[in-house]
């Protein structure tokens, strides 16, 4: 991870940061400097977590697994490359229920609703959590790495390719329509997860996928009939800039939470546009 991962996932950063600068996907409202030092700053204790914990433990469990041989994936006899799709394939899936429960979950919601609340989508938003979501996902992450015995080496690759998702999914990064289109019949895209940013709680509460789309499909969660210059990003009853800086974003889970509504106490609500819509 620190030798391989880390510099791929810096290099797909800036790259992602460069796409979305060339070509952007929604107009955004706050300046990219000002956000991209934000959300950073806001990261560094997160970071933190997943270097010291959120990775090694998992991975010494992983390790611990296979010498103990425990595990779904232990006990089926499987050629090594089937073993490792499996592998992809029930960890993302196991993250799609995890972001789930970060929503559905009222004291995982505190958590990650610091991460819904910026108020611009792009690549920075990808580092944007609050480190108490960090912790829980240890737990998680342990739990399915033993249900499933994932390999220590297919574990890290595996998250690798979920923080590179992350960061791929979450850019404002205007990928060519169709482009997009024949991207999304296998992969979470730019346009599918900015859906899942909108004001609008119905639509945050669609497109919980990770990698694969598929997960949203067999769940009928997806929706792709939003276009993004309908969308406002962000949590309805927090709209206002100078109630988001770190350190209020820190201590936001600790606080009273506010219902889905808007400051003037409305529902959000938006009129469907036909234009640029993903899918039906
Ligand atoms: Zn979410």
């Amino acid at each position: 991870m620190d030798h391989v991962g880390r510099p791929l996932l810096i290099c797909l950063f800036l790259l992602l940061l460069w796409l979305q600068w060339r070509f952007p996907l929604r107009r955004q409202h706050f300046k990219v400097l000002h956000r991209l030092v934000r959300n950073f700053v806001l990261s560094i204790p997160g970071f933190a977590v997943v270097r010291l914990a959120m990775l090694p433990i998992p991975i010494a469990i992983a390790v611990w697994a296979q010498h103990r041989h425990v595990g779904l994936l232990n006990w089926v006899a499987l050629p090594s490359w089937v073993a490792g799709i499996a592998a992809f394939l029930l960890m993302d899936y196991a993250y799609w229920w995890w972001h789930w429960a970060n929503h559905m979950i009222p004291l995982f919601w505190r958590f990650h609703n610091v991460h819904h609340t910026d108020l611009d989508l792009d690549v920075s938003t990808a580092a944007r959590f609050h480190f108490g979501e960090m912790i829980f996902s240890i737990g998680f992450l342990s739990l399915a790495v033993i249900v499933f015995g994932i390999a220590p080496v297919t574990l890290v690759a595996f998250f690798i390719t979920l923080e590179a998702a992350i960061l791929f999914h979450h850019s404002n990064w205007r990928l060519p329509i169709k482009v997009e289109r024949i991207l999304n019949l296998i992969i979470v895209t730019p346009r599918m997860h900015g859906i899942h940013h909108s004001i609008v709680q119905r639509e945050t509460n669609s497109n919980w996928g990770t990698i694969f789309f598929w997960w949203d499909k067999l769940h009928r969660t997806l929706r792709r009939d939003v276009p993004q210059d309908a969308v406002t990003i962000g949590v309805a009853a927090y709209r206002e800039e100078h109630e988001l800086t770190v350190a209020k974003l820190l201590a936001l889970p600790f606080r009273k939470q506010r219902s889905w509504r808007l400051p003037n106490g409305e529902l959000p609500e938006r009129a469907i546009q036909p234009a640029d819509r993903l899918a039906e």
